[in-house]
């Protein structure tokens, strides 16, 4: 049986007040029937680390650098995250991807450099709008997942997340189905790869998920979960969503 898992990526938000407020509140809540994860910007996981332990809260990382240590000047390792207690991170966020010009090939290996140093990544994938118009939305997903299933097994993985680049702070979810198309294919891929285990890899939702659509896309039978930005800035939201299963 493979984990329900709702991560919150709150990308370059909050301040220590402000993510304090957020962890009490959150964990001041009835533990929810899911594993929940926050991703947040470096500078504050170590706070948020002491202040989850021993709780069912868990973070994470929103990116690192692909390479062990050297001259990349404002960079973070792997191997610095597990030093301070994190055990996953999110790779090839779209924004990453297309703000910062990260290829496949480097979230790939920035993939690899978690599972290395005994972590798990949480590998984005997803189409742009102009992608999935002329039909590309099965290779361009095929193609970025298989950049990192060359070099990291499907059980090393914490999850894929499946996020339209056209879903993503818009406000325009994928349907229930039309994500599960997706999925259902991401989860045919990992079979592929990995017959004994690749049934086991969470695949999340992710574009634009809230309280209100959260049930109808957990309802699906490859929808293991959300990776959520904007409704994961309110504690009582990202609750919500972890709740809706
Ligand atoms: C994201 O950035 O990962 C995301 C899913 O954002 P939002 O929920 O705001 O669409």
């Amino acid at each position: 049986m493979r984990d329900r898992i709702v991560i919150a990526n709150w990308k370059m938000n909050g301040s220590r007040e402000v993510n304090n407020r957020w962890v009490d509140e959150f964990l001041s809540s009835a533990k929810p029937a899911c594993r929940t994860v926050v991703c947040a910007p470096f500078v504050y996981l170590s706070d948020l680390a002491q202040r989850a332990d021993g709780t069912h809260l868990e973070v994470g990382a929103q990116d690192l650098n692909e390479n062990p240590q050297g001259a990349f000047t404002g960079e973070i390792s792997a191997g610095m995250l597990r030093d301070i207690g994190m055990s996953a991170a999110i790779v090839g966020h779209s924004e990453r991807r297309s703000l910062y010009g990260e290829t496949d090939n480097r979230v790939a290996m920035k993939a690899l450099a978690l599972v290395k140093a005994g972590m798990k990544p949480v590998v984005c994938v997803g189409e742009t709008l102009e992608e999935r118009e002329r039909g590309d939305t099965p290779s361009v997903i095929l193609r970025q997942l298989n950049a990192v299933l060359t070099i990291v097994r499907p059980e090393d993985l914490l999850a894929v997340a499946y996020e339209p680049v056209w879903a993503i702070g818009t406000g325009k979810t994928a349907t229930p189905e039309t994500a599960e198309a997706v999925h259902a294919l991401i989860r045919s891929r990992l079979r592929e790869v990995s017959p004994e285990k690749g049934a086991d890899t969470p695949i999340l939702y992710g574009g634009s998920v809230k309280p209100e659509n959260a049930h109808e896309l957990f309802a699906q039978p490859n929808i293991d979960g959300a990776l959520v930005g904007g409704a994961a800035l309110k504690a009582s939201s990202f609750l919500a969503i972890a709740n809706a299963f």
